[in-house]
């Protein structure tokens, strides 16, 4: 590996002006200034949690403000602004007097009104909630679920904050009640990952750390934005441009913040900013298999592949290869959006590499091929051996602290534990473990779940988190099922907009944050590391419980004679238990105190390239090129984030894009074309719904346009679904109207 410069590099600085002065960039001072007036009544409370737990922001992982990757600190301005739904007191129940008052106000507004003080509970007819008891609260679940057929009931974890003890307690309770029926948000993040790498590589996660960023080649970036989701990966890419490492980005736009970045923690990169990407590739939303297919080609054509690697170790290539010798130039060019010349310059960044990192988001995944789309990475890389060695790896990174663990520890409709497919073999070794019979057939998916209530098929949904109204597409079809269920459970910590949808029953429960746990939590980050996030002393919500003790109890009331079988003394219990259940997770039972941690398969998955596939080699996809002809005159629109977390908007404009949240980034050449002008007014319109936005102009590739999600999730169709992990595809065709 390349070796960090400890001198200061002025060819990388992005600009000359100290502290990027009159530059658009977040501005990490003030994030403090304005998390210590946020937690000005808890302040000794937030640094404990700052100092000493695990972020519960993305999946990056620390411990305390370090980490494992780099000397120096490790915070940023997201686990700033989640400080304060950790440290705010319980609101007055009083508040929930009247649901309709409150039906006015956002999610942020909701949020802030504090914790969730008690269990309430609210029935058909009622202007709001009633105050209830923990006994009363959880024998209305459990009479109601004791009442219905298994299949009729749901339950969805969110990714905010769930510790791996949460997930596991909660999927056996869930199984114990008789149903598979249980999800988490890994389903709408990486669940195409997880199928296609397994597939082709064995390995259900990514297969090296971060660590293998600094001084690697080259790093390939696609669909990602680590700039917005994952900050301190930015102080992870300065090191490694200090090392030499080349970063490429395959994207729809450019990125700002991918382009450019200030470092606040670093004082060259905080003065004068670091230029990350080398090159940028620009192609249509939806282009990345006819891009990488064209880059492959090149690299086949100019010999730039590593041929005894693909003749030993894998399998699939001939086949491949022979469909890419038919696929034309032009037809790849059309499709990707992007041209020859731009396909064979990643082509020879790749080629000339000996090392290189591949790395992708939610730009890849949230596709009606979301599988296809990881397959044609993985393809790329297996080209020339860039899997389970120092330097390589597939990283799909996480964007929430908990959502590696979720699916690992089965909280998942179609996976045991240990992402163990569900089917009758896997549910009977289950069965032996746990003592109780396990249900052998998939359960309902998250987006499954809207569907079965909207046609009367759902009548209990349990949420731990989460608001569905918010994440999943088409708003008003989601709202209509939500009021159809006869008992929605929402297990949260704060008010969300779901809860305050009618229904028969609606009932809330206070649920603690992750350093409240008595016994302390784990969480697995994206590089496969588990830790320990340790309980923080400090203030607490008298009647809050965590979420793992309550959905045992449910259970337990739901079906007594399994009560024996369905009990934990404490986390620990837990971590004891997923210990036997999950065999890479060995260790977990170790895990104690605070810095305690292991990475579970050790740096790198695939060492040596002994792949764990069935016949031991990895394997090339022929993946079909998407359907994507654009009707004249229509746009490709793609969904991004901002400046929030998950579906929680954190900032009304994104300092990184100077976006606010009603825009829409439009290329110039579309605007002119539209004579259209910055800040005019217009009305995107797909086959399902209208949005009013502003036009912004943005380094897009022309044709294709993005808007905020959730905000535009009228826009979006429900119904397409990648076909093997049914992630919602959060991307539409849309025409542009102007307004006066
Ligand atoms: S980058 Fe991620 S893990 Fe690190 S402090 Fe920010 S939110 Fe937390």
């Amino acid at each position: 590996m390349r070796k960090v410069r400890k001198t200061w590099v002025p060819s990388l600085w992005a600009s000359w002006k100290p502290f990027g002065l009159g530059e658009a960039h977040p501005n990490a001072y003030s994030e403090i200034g304005r998390a210590a007036r946020e937690n000005r009544d808890q302040l000794s409370y937030a640094w404990r949690i700052l100092n000493h737990g695990v972020c519960d922001g993305c999946a990056l992982g620390t411990k305390g403000i370090r980490d494992w990757t780099i000397e120096g600190v490790h915070l940023c301005a997201v686990r700033l602004r989640l400080l304060r739904l950790n440290t705010q007191p319980a609101f007055d129940p009083g508040i929930l007097d009247d649901v309709d008052a409150l039906k006015s106000k956002t999610s942020a507004q909701l949020r802030e009104l504090g914790r969730l003080p008690c269990p309430f509970i609210r029935r058909k007819g009622e202007k709001g909630f009633k105050r209830a008891s923990w006994d009363e609260a959880l024998e209305t679940i459990a009479g109601r679920i004791g009442s219905t057929e298994p299949a009729r009931t749901g339950y969805y974890l969110t990714s905010r904050g769930i510790g791996n003890e949460t997930y596991y307690a909660a999927q056996k309770a869930v199984r114990a009640m008789g149903t598979n029926s249980v999800d988490n948000a890994a389903r709408v993040c990486h669940s195409p990952s997880t199928i296609a790498l397994k597939q082709t590589v064995g390995a259900a996660a990514t297969t090296c750390s971060y660590k293998d960023w600094i001084g690697t080649d080259l790093i390939v970036f696609i669909g990602s934005n680590v700039a917005n989701n994952q900050p301190v990966a930015m102080k992870y890419l300065y090191y490694a441009k200090k090392a030499g490492t080349q970063v490429a980005v395959v994207n729809t736009y450019r990125e700002p913040g991918m382009d450019r970045y200030w470092v606040p923690s670093n004082l060259e990169s905080a003065l004068f900013g670091t230029r990350i990407t080398d090159r940028f590739f620009l192609v249509h939303t939806g282009g990345d298999i006819p891009f990488f297919d064209g880059v492959l080609k090149h690299m086949i054509e100019r010999g730039l592949i590593d041929r005894a690697f693909i003749e030993q170790h894998t399998v699939g290539f001939p086949a491949l290869e022979a469909e890419l010798a038919r696929r034309s130039w032009s037809e790849l060019e059309h499709l990707s959006g992007s041209s020859r010349g731009e396909m064979e310059a990643l082509g020879e960044m790749i080629g000339g590499a000996k090392k290189a990192v591949f790395v992708w988001s939610m730009g890849v995944t949230q596709h009606a091929f979301g599988e296809d789309n990881v397959r044609a990475i993985v393809n790329l890389a297996l080209t020339r051996g860039f899997v389970g060695r120092e330097g390589c790896g597939l990283m799909p990174i996480r964007g929430h602290s908990g959502v590696q663990g979720g699916a690992e520890m089965g909280a998942y409709a179609s996976v045991f534990p240990g992402g163990v497919p569900v089917g009758p073999q896997a549910a009977r070794d289950l069965s032996r473990l746990w003592g109780f019979e396990v249900p052998s057939e998939p359960g309902l998916t998250a987006p499954a779940m809207i569907d079965a209530a909207h046609q009367g098929k759902l009548e209990v949904l349990f949420s731990v988190g989460g608001n569905f109204l918010e994440v999943l597409p088409e708003p008003a079809y989601v709202q209509k099922a939500l009021e159809g269920i006869r008992l929605r459970v929402h297990m949260d910590i704060v008010l969300s907009s779901q809860m305050l949808v009618d229904g028969e029953t609606v009932v809330l429960l206070p649920a603690t944050t992750r350093y409240e746990v008595r016994g302390g939590i784990t969480e697995t980050t994206t590089e496969r590391r588990v830790v320990f996030s340790p309980e923080i002393p400090g203030p607490r919500v008298a009647e809050a419980r965590p979420e793992w003790e309550v959905l045992l109890d449910l259970a337990k009331r739901v079906r007594p004679a399994l009560a024996g079988l369905l009990h934990f003394e404490n986390t620990a219990a837990i971590r004891a238990e997923i210990a036997r259940a999950v065999p890479f997770y060995g260790g977990i039972q170790d895990l104690a105190k605070e810095g305690d941690q292991f990475q579970y398969g050790g740096a790198h998955l695939c060492a040596d390239w002994k792949f764990p596939t069935a016949d031991g080699k990895a394997h090339f996809s022929t993946v079909s090129l998407p359907n994507a002809d654009l009707p004249a005159g229509a746009f490709w629109m793609s969904t991004r984030r901002g400046k929030q977390f998950n579906s929680m908007v954190q900032e009304p404009s994104d300092a990184l894009t100077g976006a606010e949240r009603e825009s829409v980034l439009m290329s110039g050449e579309d605007a002119d074309r539209l004579e259209l002008k910055p800040g005019d007014k217009v009305l995107l319109r797909s086959d399902l719904g209208s949005m009013e936005c502003r036009v912004q102009i943005a380094p897009i590739r022309p044709g294709n346009l993005q808007t905020h999600w959730p905000e535009s999730g009228a826009l979006i169709d429900r119904q397409r679904r990648s076909p093997q992990s049914g992630i919602p595809d959060y991307n539409a065709v849309v025409r542009v109207e102007k307004l006066p």
